[in-house]
């Protein structure tokens, strides 16, 4: 199977995402010596479920949509994963995704498993009605996996808290009383945490600064570009500027804008939130994706989608760390050209955890009703990044391989133990 992403003139070729994911499990576990039944467990998805369900249209007509939620692994705990509203999703990346909400949960040791959702829609056409009706309809068809127990999604690219809060309320609907734990990242009203809309980029900035620190590099005189100014970039881009670094560059999936002088971010959110994108952003020259990521800089924060850096674009990448916000924006090819020239890549599974860290923070409150100060809850998300990008560089330097390969070595020594301990049911 083959994706096929347009970075404004830069194709990538991804080969399937889920079989990368897959591959990489596989050596790790050789390397590993984990025990053959579990390496092949963690080779398959738990749970795949297609769902094509109808829809009601503002215009009269219903039309048919397809999604999905995949659990890849609950050992550790309930699946956890977001949710994607997007037209070119598949249960390829799906999978993918849920792959390494697992790794990823293990990297940071939160007591969760891994799972992923998606609908093939564009919400950027849709109705707020449509996209509620959809999303309820949808809620409906999966509320077979999902649960506070069992499996619990939260936003990623297309959703946001206005839809958790509909999945919320329709599972509620449902049992017949309000279930806070079903998803996170719902809005602070009905049991959202502080803190969770932009703890993925927060997570990003500590591990920008813990990265930095190790590099022997100044995060206030660091240069920054980021690609995909959304939840994620957005925030990393705000708080990588408050700690005095110079964003140079943004760019999201209609174009970027650039000033080697540095950008304000906070203008730069509010044009975003006006026009809809960061192009035509006053004091700023066009630039296309392609040429963002070849800028001259500090650091390169790929935070859009899957596979946006590729062997043909990896050469030329002069950024002396990637801090991945998105997940899995590097292909193993990439991954390979950049460990040759000596990039300090901070992998997803590690600089994007923020978020589920939070989510998990969101999830401990809503089950016990007791809300924290957002003081608290930042403080709590700093001790464990800290935490897990300290353990991850250890493995790293013991082992002697990269950042990915030894997030990947603890997060699969957890789960393999998790999986030993349990023993295989009957
Ligand atoms: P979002 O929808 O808020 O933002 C995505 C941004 O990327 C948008 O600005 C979009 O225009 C841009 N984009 C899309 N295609 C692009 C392209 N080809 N080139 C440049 N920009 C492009 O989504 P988000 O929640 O910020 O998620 C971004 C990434 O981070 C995804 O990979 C997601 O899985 C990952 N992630 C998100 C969270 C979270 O809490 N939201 C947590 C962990 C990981």
């Amino acid at each position: 199977m083959s994706d096929k992403q347009t970075t404004e003139n830069q194709i990538c070729e991804v080969t399937s995402h889920f079989e990368e994911v897959s591959n990489r499990i596989n050596s790790i576990c050789h390397r590993l010596n984990i025990d053959e039944g579990i390496n092949a467990k963690l080779r398959y998805c738990k749970r795949e479920l297609t769902v094509n369900f109808p829809v009601k249209m503002d215009d009269g007509t219903v039309r048919i949509f397809t999604g999905y939620r995949i659990e890849h692994n609950t050992d550790r705990g309930p699946g956890k994963g977001g949710i994607r509203y997007h037209p070119d999703v598949n249960i390829d990346e799906t999978k993918a995704l849920a792959a390494w909400m697992t790794l990823k949960c293990a990297v940071v040791n939160v007591p969760f498993g891994g799972a992923k959702g998606a609908v093939a829609c564009n919400p950027k056409k849709m109705s707020m009605n449509e996209l509620e009706r959809l999303t309820r309809r949808y809620a409906s068809e999966i509320s077979v996996l999902i649960g506070p127990e069992s499996d619990i999604p939260a936003p990623d690219v297309g959703t946001d808290p206005q839809i958790m809060a509909w999945i919320m309320d329709t599972y509620s609907m449902n049992k017949g009383y309000s279930v806070l734990g079903v998803v996170t990242g719902k809005p602070l009203e009905i049991g959202g945490s502080k803190g969770r809309f932009g703890a993925t980029g927060r997570g990003c900035a500590i591990c920008s600064q813990l990265a930095a620190k190790r590099l022997g590099m100044s995060l206030d005189k660091a240069t920054v570009a980021v690609q995909g100014f959304g939840n994620v970039g957005g925030t990393t881009a705000q708080l990588l500027s408050e700690y005095g670094s110079k964003v140079i560059a943004v760019s999201d999936s209609s174009g970027g804008v650039y000033n080697p002088k540095g950008l304000d971010t906070k203008e730069l959110l509010r044009h975003k939130k006006e026009a809809g994108s960061v192009v035509g952003f006053r004091d700023s020259d066009h630039i296309t994706n392609s040429e963002l990521l070849a800028l001259e800089c500090d650091i390169l924060v790929p935070a859009a989608l899957e596979g946006t850096i590729c062997a043909p674009n990896a050469p030329s990448i002069k950024a002396k760390m990637i801090i991945e916000g998105a997940n899995g924006p590097t292909t193993a090819e990439a991954d390979r050209i950049l460990s040759e020239k000596g990039t300090l890549v901070i992998p997803d599974i590690l600089a994007n955890a923020g978020g589920v860290v939070v989510s998990y923070f969101e999830w401990v409150q809503g089950m016990q009703s007791f809300f924290w100060s957002e003081d608290e809850v930042n403080s709590r998300l700093q001790e464990i990044m800290d935490n897990a990008f300290h353990e991850v560089l250890e493995v790293s330097q013991r082992e002697k391989v990269s950042m990915r390969d030894s997030a990947y070595m603890l997060a699969i020594d957890r789960i393999a133990r998790a999986i030993q301990i349990r023993g295989i049911f009957p």
